[in-house]
């Protein structure tokens, strides 16, 4: 299994976590909110083999932590992930709208001269704006985006871009967000849970209940369940292989 966008650092126990992934074999991107919470988060990696820290300033942030660019750039060189990035267009950051469009072209750039990495990108209610800035930069990697919620029209484009989609149980709860995963090639698609943002249940969303996404998306392929784990990890072979 893989979750390809989680916050470990920000569940109560992030280390029993660590342990609990390690326990089922699965493979995790661990993602950071800002560049401060780098060392910490990436150290809770260490000594688990099939997890990785990516190093991020998420959208929701980028006003008050516009600062923390210079730490982005010097921590960048240490690692191959990035992510949490991207635009958020909800209501209430319009304001923050062009520190937020500045942000993100920083870091496109950053991963640009830095030869490419794999992004885990945010983009609610502006996924027309992440790609226009990803047409920009074409040169700033493998962008995967993160529980996609456009239209089907920036979908398309998307998938015309190159982009790479994560998908969460979260996201099988609407007709419209499972229509538009049906229409993703399936070579294109990993598995993520955004936890602990997510509840199920009442509880946590964990890395391991990327099952859940599985189950759906063997019912969407036509796949059992088994094949739909190997094309999964095909697919995550495939996105390091392209990104080298
Ligand atoms: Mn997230």
């Amino acid at each position: 299994m893989i979750d390809f966008h989680v916050h470990l650092d920000l569940y109560p126990d992030p280390k029993v976590i660590a342990q609990e992934i390690d326990k089922h074999r699965m493979y995790v991107l661990s993602v950071t909110t800002t560049p401060s919470a780098w060392k910490g988060t990436s150290a809770l990696g260490y000594g688990h083999s099939r997890i990785r820290t990516a190093l991020g300033l998420h959208p929701q942030l980028a006003h008050e932590r516009i600062h923390e660019l210079p730490l982005f750039d010097k921590y960048l060189h240490e690692t191959k992930y990035v992510g949490e990035i991207g635009l958020d267009g909800s209501s209430n950051l319009k304001p923050h709208r062009d520190v937020q469009l500045h942000v993100f072209k920083h870091i496109l750039c950053s991963c640009s001269l830095a030869g490419g990495k794999i992004m885990s990108i945010h983009s609610r209610r502006s996924a027309t704006e992440v790609l226009n800035q990803l047409e920009i930069y074409p040169h700033a990697g493998k962008a995967v985006l993160h529980w996609f919620t456009g239209s089907k029209k920036e979908l398309l484009r998307a998938i015309e871009l190159n982009c790479w989609f994560s998908v969460g149980p979260a996201m099988f709860r609407t007709e419209k967000s499972i229509n538009l995963i049906r229409l993703i090639p399936k070579e294109r698609i990993l598995t993520e849970t955004d936890g602990p943002f997510v509840q199920l249940n009442k509880h946590y969303i964990y890395p391991w209940d990327v099952n859940k996404a599985i189950i759906k998306l063997a019912a969407i392929w036509g796949l059992s369940i088994n094949a739909t784990e190997i094309q999964l990890k095909n697919n995550f072979r495939s996105l390091l292989i392209q990104s080298t």
